[in-house]
């Protein structure tokens, strides 16, 4: 029962303004304990990332195998690695046939700087084009491309030549030209705050970007891995990319991110000069075995056929005149209020009431819902129940204050 909070401001670095200072000591399934042995249900999986819950039996064991033979070997692509090939070979069988070779790095930002630096070298141009709200990381490169000035402009100069254009804007495609390298979208942007594009305007893009010789990223770092209901997000849009990045979920809990295009537009990274892209723990072992595991019962347990009667659950449920509406592409989900302090209430006192759920960088004033996949519809109706009670109590609060 011993707290950390001292030594936890004392010691780390804080960005966050209001760090939500849970101490979990144990998660399983989709319940997380805290060190006073309190319960919590985990309606985020720390931001799209335990898709199989906590302490999936077949992931761990899958980490404790890999750990007792061998653990970080070689900086990535020089050793021949069971764990990274065998993980490649399944992805790549589920993926369209131009989307075969993987380049497998650390985490999410990484993936989308990998990306950047590929369609660069690829078309020899400079040009890149993201959307507005789009999130595609933090380190310089992915915040080049951020669509949202706040959290970029105190970093400026950053990345040269990027244009941030409107979502489903059609004729805004048509900056999309023979100067662009690149074109990243989220296929569902998250921090957004679960906004779709709709399928024309990504299936004009994929043509602009064809005629023009630019390149199409999809960024399911947050989508990818069924999330929405399809493996890939992009399955649900008809419009296949011609770089898909993927992360958070990817490694079953451990950190992983990939970037995966054509082989043939890969080799632009190895050639004049080599060594394109170069990462020391990218792929490592652990996360290849995890996410290996991770991936094998997801299929296993037929996960992704369930996530859209879930979604449709929680939207039969959360039923409350203080909701807006709700946007979600399957277990994605945004439940919209009026504004940003109720917004912000709502989710406390849905912790006090043993649910965590959480906001969007971009879209304050509403209610972010990723729970793991594995998620049973008791708990649904369990969690919605809890969420209702917190809607209410956020809105007596409200009016006592008002009296
Ligand atoms: N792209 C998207 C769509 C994301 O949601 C995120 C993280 O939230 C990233 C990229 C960055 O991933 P990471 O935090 O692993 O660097």
């Amino acid at each position: 029962m011993i707290s950390y909070k001292k030594d936890f401001f004392s010691t780390l670095a804080q960005t966050s303004p209001e760090p939500i200072l849970l101490q979990i000591t144990k998660a399983r399934g989709i319940i997380l304990t805290d060190y006073l042995g309190n319960e919590y249900y985990d309606l985020i999986s720390g931001i799209a990332v335990s898709n199989l819950g906590h302490g999936n039996k077949a992931i761990t064991n899958a980490i404790r195998k890999q750990a007792g033979l061998f653990t970080h070997l070689m900086v990535y692509g020089e050793y021949i690695q069971a764990p990274q090939t065998l993980f490649a070979k399944k992805i790549t069988g589920l993926l369209p046939h131009t989307l075969n070779a993987i380049y497998f790095v650390n985490s999410g930002s990484e993936a989308a700087e990998g990306a950047l630096k590929l369609v660069k070298r690829f078309t020899g141009r400079t040009e890149i084009i993201s959307f507005k709200n789009g999130y595609h990381g933090s380190t310089h490169g992915s915040l080049s491309i951020m669509g949202d000035e706040t959290l970029k402009s105190p970093y400026r100069p950053l990345l040269p030549d990027v244009r941030i254009l409107e979502l489903n804007n059609m004729s805004a495609l048509n900056n999309i030209t023979a100067r662009t390298a690149g074109v990243i979208i989220e296929p569902t942007q998250g921090e957004a705050g679960v906004i779709t594009p709709r399928s024309d305007f990504l299936a004009a893009m994929r043509k602009k970007c064809t005629a023009k010789g630019a390149l199409l990223i999809f960024d399911e770092i947050q989508t990818g891995m069924g999330r929405t209901g399809k493996m890939f997000a992009f399955e649900r849009t008809g419009t296949v990319p011609d770089i898909l990045l993927l992360g958070k979920a990817l490694g079953g809990g451990l950190p992983l991110g990939a970037f995966i295009t054509d082989r043939k537009i890969m080799a632009c990274l190895s050639a004049d000069p080599p060594l394109g892209h170069i990462t020391t723990f990218g792929g490592h072992p652990l996360s290849c075995s995890a996410g290996l595991a991770a991936l094998n019962e997801l299929l296993r347990l037929k996960l992704i056929k369930k996530v859209s009667n879930k979604e449709k659950l929680f939207r039969s449920l959360l039923k409350h005149k203080k909701i807006v509406e709700i946007r979600g592409a399957g277990l994605m989900l945004a439940i919209q209020f009026e504004n940003e302090q109720f917004c912000k209430n709502v989710i406390r006192k849905c912790l006090q009431n043993g649910i965590i759920c959480d906001w969007f960088l971009f879209s304050p004033s509403a209610v972010r819902l990723a729970p793991p996949l594995i998620i049973k519809d008791s708990e649904i109706r369990r969690a919605c129940a809890k969420i209702l009670l917190s809607i209410e109590q956020a809105q007596n609060e409200y009016l006592e204050t008002r009296n």
